[in-house]
């Protein structure tokens, strides 16, 4: 079965800022059983701020980070944050959302209309629905 991720979007958090070497991050949420991954690459793990731990995955030769693993498998199975720049398709994507803009770079310019939050958003629900309506995917 393939199946659709579930949102894309830009996050202009700091960690996001240090992580990319940029101004925001972009990620693509995706169940894990979605992403079929060639090669094998290497990770570390780094506490979050809820005393979890996240799994970072990057490429052994190049060092381009590729995904974090944000969930640990629930019924639904693991959730993993591909990180949008290292997508072959990632200019054809525009972000349904950007969360903490409120961190944002000097200079970095929000759309106008866009779905956005000071901060981490109250969920991802709005996220996905943003990304349903703008790429209008059918699941198979
Ligand atoms: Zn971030």
């Amino acid at each position: 079965m393939i199946e659709a991720p579930l949102t894309f979007y830009a996050c202009h958090c700091t960690e996001c800022q240090r992580q990319s070497g940029s101004a925001f991050g972009l990620s693509l949420l995706a169940r894990e059983r979605s992403v079929e991954a060639t090669g094998t690459p290497s990770h570390w793990t780094r506490p979050t701020d809820s005393g979890a731990r996240m799994d970072c995955h990057f490429c052994p030769h190049c060092g381009t980070r590729l995904w974090h693993k944000v969930s640990r498998e629930g019924s639904e199975g693991a959730i993993l944050s591909v990180k949008g720049g290292s997508l072959d398709i990632a200019r054809l994507l525009a972000p349904a959302a950007h969360i903490w803009t409120g961190s944002k770079t000097a200079g970095t310019q929000i759309p106008a209309g866009a779905l956005a939050y000071d901060r981490a958003p109250p969920g991802f629900d709005p996220l996905i629905e943003a990304f349903d309506r703008l790429y209008r995917i059918e699941q198979t």
